[in-house]
């Protein structure tokens, strides 16, 4: 079992330090979404609170509180976006549950009913397709 400590060091850790680049779609005082690099579906973003949690399980539910209406906010954003027909919204907690990245984040995923749903870290997208795309979640917010 891995130790179950917060790392400050992962890689969503440096994304919010300004450490390594994203594809920003919105931020806050309290929150960051950005764009997936392996994307399950056209127009996949994640959001993150600013505070170090590893996931739900150890956040503090005042992040947890201030977090949602901003991921409530991005799904309707994201639905609009992609003229999507629904929108997954999903969030592991642990390796054993699929957690990769041990920051607290929550996964928006536009889905049309004609395609699937892509592998879970599957493979890099392009980036020149995921600035148009969080171009086209800042242009409906
Ligand atoms: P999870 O399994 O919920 O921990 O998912 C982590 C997600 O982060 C996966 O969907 C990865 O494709 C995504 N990911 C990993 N590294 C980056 C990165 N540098 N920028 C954006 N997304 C990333």
């Amino acid at each position: 079992m891995t130790s179950q400590t917060y790392d400050p060091n992962n890689i969503f850790a440096k994304i919010l330090k300004g450490e390594i680049p994203c594809h920003k779609v919105y931020e806050d005082d309290d929150a960051l979404a950005f764009m997936d690099v392996m994307p399950q579906a056209e127009g996949h973003l994640l959001v993150v609170p600013k505070v170090a949690s590893r996931n739900l399980l150890d956040a503090d539910p005042a992040v947890l509180a201030k977090l949602y209406p901003v991921v409530q906010k991005l799904a309707v954003a994201a639905k609009e976006a992609f003229d999507a027909d629904g929108v997954l919204v999903s969030q592991f907690n642990e390796a054993a549950a699929g957690q990769t990245v041990f920051h607290l984040h929550v996964h928006i995923i536009p889905r049309k009913e004609s395609a699937p749903l892509r592998p879970h870290s599957g493979s890099m997208e392009d980036p020149a397709v995921l600035a148009r795309n969080a171009e086209r979640l800042r242009a409906v917010l």
